[in-house]
């Protein structure tokens, strides 16, 4: 069986590596599309800074992005020990705060988890946060979620290049149409059995995307020892700190509705920045090494897409999560994958 996977996002690079191992299998052929260049760091995926937290989530999104998340960080530890390459992975909770004319905030979001969850106390401990991260003592009392994590999106995307060495890769390659059976390019047409249609944005003919960019900072803060992902609640933006090895902080992200991929703006680098600052002194000293833009994929709901039919497969409209809810979504396209092969297999045994 013939199958492309286009987009080598999170999406579609997760999707071909999983279908790569059942390839050998199966008798599966993938190819890969993509517009960039094969190691190229332009897609949305590598500006994401790698929070996998459903619980945080569930205060914006639905249900269903929280019972996706959770089951992505049960697939994580098990796909990531199956690459040969290490990817920085960590779950060992995040902090939500806030200060203290913002308590009403915190508040607010242990209420609203509350009437969401029933078992909110497995999911969330009301904490001192002087005992829990000494660096984050003058926020008093947060909220520590003990089942929430954190990966490296860009050694994970490179991990899963390395996994791919032996598809067929079309890089520098626009697919301008999927139909079924068949994908066109600017310059060939191919046949395939089954098209997963992951290109983010680049779908936009196909379905009603829309684009929310992002801005994140990446910081070199060596007079900062703050040891837990942490959200900052405020009543205009919510700011999270990501702490990497080697004193790194990458605080992040805002969240404008437009298709713009324009350096980051005076207003969000002093609104991230002065957050990160009021969270912490010791940021007044570190160097900014990096910023990074990139636009969401979105959907009118704002839920994820995934469906099959008739040979094309689409996964998109990730949104905030891609990276969260890449691997449950890839568990679940896969099955619907292998029990339309059992299906059509019945039909043919029948008529045989
Ligand atoms: C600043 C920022 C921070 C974020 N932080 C997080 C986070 O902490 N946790 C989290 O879970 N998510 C986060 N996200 C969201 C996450 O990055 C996205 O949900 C995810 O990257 C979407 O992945 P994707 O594979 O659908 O799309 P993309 O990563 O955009 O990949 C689409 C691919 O399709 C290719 N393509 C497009 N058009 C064509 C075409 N016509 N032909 C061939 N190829 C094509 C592109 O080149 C690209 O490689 C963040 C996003 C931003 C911007």
């Amino acid at each position: 069986m013939r199958i492309a996977v286009v987009g080598a996002g999170i999406a579609g690079r997760m999707l071909a590596w999983r279908l790569s191992k059942l390839g050998a299998e199966l008798g599966f052929e993938i190819s890969i599309f993509d517009k960039a260049a094969r190691h190229s760091q332009a897609a949305c995926s590598y500006a994401a800074a790698g929070i996998l937290s459903p619980l945080a989530e569930l205060e914006m999104a639905e249900p269903k992005v929280f019972e996706l998340g959770c089951r992505s960080l049960e697939i994580y530890p098990q796909w990531l020990s199956q690459l040969s390459s290490q990817v920085f992975f960590k779950q060992q909770g995040s902090i939500v705060a806030a200060h203290g004319q913002d308590k009403v905030e915190l508040e607010h979001f242990y209420r609203l988890i509350h009437r969401k969850l029933d078992n909110v106390a497995d999911y969330a401990q009301k904490v001192d946060l002087a005992i829990k991260d000494q660096e984050l003592a003058s926020l008093g009392e947060g909220l520590f979620l003990p089942t929430e994590g954190q990966l490296d999106p860009i050694e994970l995307l490179q991990a899963l290049d390395r996994e791919l060495d032996t598809i067929v890769w079309y890089d520098n390659t626009r697919v301008v149409s999927i139909e079924k059976g068949l994908l066109k390019t600017e310059h060939d047409t191919h046949a395939f059995d089954w098209v997963f249609d992951c290109r983010g944005l680049g779908a936009k003919e196909s379905l009603p995307l829309r684009a929310v960019r992002g801005e994140l900072l990446w910081l070199e803060a060596p007079d900062v020892n703050i040891k837990n992902l942490t959200r900052l609640m405020h009543p205009r933006y919510r700011i999270y700190i990501v702490p990497r090895p080697n004193n790194i902080y990458l605080v992040g992200a805002t969240e404008i509705e437009s298709e713009d991929y324009s350096p980051v703006s005076v207003r969000s680098s002093l609104e991230l920045l002065s957050a990160a600052y009021s969270v912490h002194k010791g940021f007044g000293e570190a160097r900014i090494i990096k910023s990074v833009v990139n636009c969401r994929p979105a959907l009118a709901d704002n839920l994820p897409l995934m469906e099959l039919e008739d040979g094309i497969g689409k996964i998109n409209g990730l949104y905030r999560h891609g990276i969260l809810l890449a691997p449950a979504l890839i568990e679940k396209a896969i099955e619907q994958l292998l029990e339309s092969i059992d299906s059509k297999e019945e039909v043919y045994a029948v008529n045989a």
